[in-house]
């Protein structure tokens, strides 16, 4: 296929299911609801019932994101017996995107940061990078 401008040549770069992709995960993380079971999971493995109790969240609402942040792959699931373990699939991977994200608000004049769990996942996948 012959190229017959700079424009057209920048376009074709886009690839349409890489950037349906990302924005599939970056949807598991746009809602408050999510965001703060991700934040609650980096404390650990929890229930659905657990999240329920710790969150304050009705057991229909926890569910429902859970299944969204499984389907984003965000979290993953533990059965045993008869209960289902839930926890952050990529914790240091997913602390190092919330420091990201939080650079960029920073950056863009709004200081704002995510709960000490996810923070200490972060200071672990950037070592030697001082906080503050
Ligand atoms: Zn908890």
């Amino acid at each position: 296929m012959a190229m017959d401008s700079g424009v057209l040549d920048e376009l074709v770069v886009i690839d349409p299911e890489s950037t349906a992709t990302y924005a599939h995960l970056f949807q598991g993380l746009a809602d408050p609801t999510r965001l703060a079971i991700l934040q609650h999971l980096a404390s650990g493995e929890h229930r659905v019932r657990d999240l329920v109790d710790h969150l304050g969240f009705a057991q229909s609402t926890v569910s429902k994101h859970l299944s969204f942040l499984l389907e984003c792959r965000l979290v993953v699931v533990r059965p045993a017996g008869r209960s289902s373990w839930y926890s952050l699939a990529e914790p240091v991977r997913l602390g190092a995107l919330i420091a990201a994200a939080e650079a960029l608000l920073q950056a863009t004049g709004t200081r704002a940061e995510l709960g000490a769990h996810l923070r200490r996942h972060r200071d672990a996948a950037s070592t030697g990078v001082a906080t503050g």
